[in-house]
């Protein structure tokens, strides 16, 4: 088998949320899910201004899946009704499993909104299947310096799990998800080992990158072929998402901040919420 080319671009729309500047590449028009990844917000590159009102998103609950928040600009405040509490700098990611249910905040601390400053943030969703979608909620949150950089032909391979040349990454996802922030100088070119019939999640935050023929910009989720490893280049270049995982091939039945494999699942679950069963965040 040859390694894998790009099938299709999916470039993100624009769905500002207020004065967030928020793209959405997946879902798209072209593009329900790229399995088991279901969703992707990139808010900004933007700066706030002083005395700024931070991010909106105030408690809300979440089931069956899984977020990981990547903070490549500014930060990101985190409580959720499992006690966690936190705040994350640029470099840093999240990675929670919302699993039988949580109610969390995501929020700017008290000194951006002060101060004001670079914000930029994407969020991927990552579904769970059936047997664990009741899994107990976890959440870990990684600054910088707990992210393994692996140097690589001019890449530097922010690893966050899964393993890379020996080096194995700090969250030890439940369904084997490899997941990455990749950074390739202008004029380099990488190749990684990724499987045959692993879904690769490929988003392009800056720059460009060509794979065989063709190029994407900024913006794009690339779909890719299958393949076995995947050979990419920069020519000016990049700051891309890159993770692989097994498809679940499972229904999906999502409703808001809920995401099961059945309509009953999706009653369930607002019952559930409605009674108080996902816990409270603290005031
Ligand atoms: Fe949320």
């Amino acid at each position: 088998m040859t390694t894998r080319t790009i099938a299709r671009l999916h470039g993100a729309y624009r769905d500002d949320i207020g004065d967030l500047t928020t793209r959405r590449p997946l879902p798209g028009p072209a593009i329900g899910q790229l399995d088991p990844f279901l969703f992707l917000n990139h808010h900004g590159p933007q700066t706030y201004r002083p005395g700024n009102r931070g991010l909106p998103f105030g408690p809300h609950p979440h089931r069956g899946f899984e977020t990981v928040t990547f903070i490549l600009e500014g930060q990101l405040s985190h409580l959720d009704s499992g006690g966690h509490e936190s705040v994350i700098d640029a470099g840093g990611v999240q990675w929670m499993t919302a699993g039988s249910g949580l109610v969390h905040a995501e929020l700017s601390p008290e000194a951006f909104k002060k101060s004001g400053g670079p914000l930029e943030i994407l969020q991927l969703w990552v579904n769970l299947p059936s047997r664990l979608k009741m899994t107990a909620p976890r959440y870990v949150g990684l600054q910088a310096p707990d992210i393994p950089k692996i140097e690589k032909d001019g890449a530097t391979i922010e690893l966050i799990s899964g393993e890379v040349d020996g080096v194995t990454g700090p969250i030890a996802s439940l369904t084997g998800v490899a997941m990455s922030v990749v950074r390739l100088d202008a004029g380099s070119a990488l190749s990684l080992p990724i499987p045959a019939g692993r879904a690769v999640f490929l988003y392009v935050v800056r720059g460009s990158i060509t794979i065989g023929e063709r190029t994407a910009g900024a913006f794009n989720l690339v779909e890719l072929t299958d393949g076995e490893g995947l050979d990419l280049a920069s020519a000016d270049g990049a700051v891309l998402l890159l993770g692989h995982a097994d498809p679940i091939r499972e229904p999906v039945v999502s409703h808001g901040p809920f995401v099961m494999t059945t309509r009953e699942e999706i009653v369930q679950a607002i019952h559930d919420y409605q009674a108080g069963k996902f816990g409270e965040v603290r005031a």
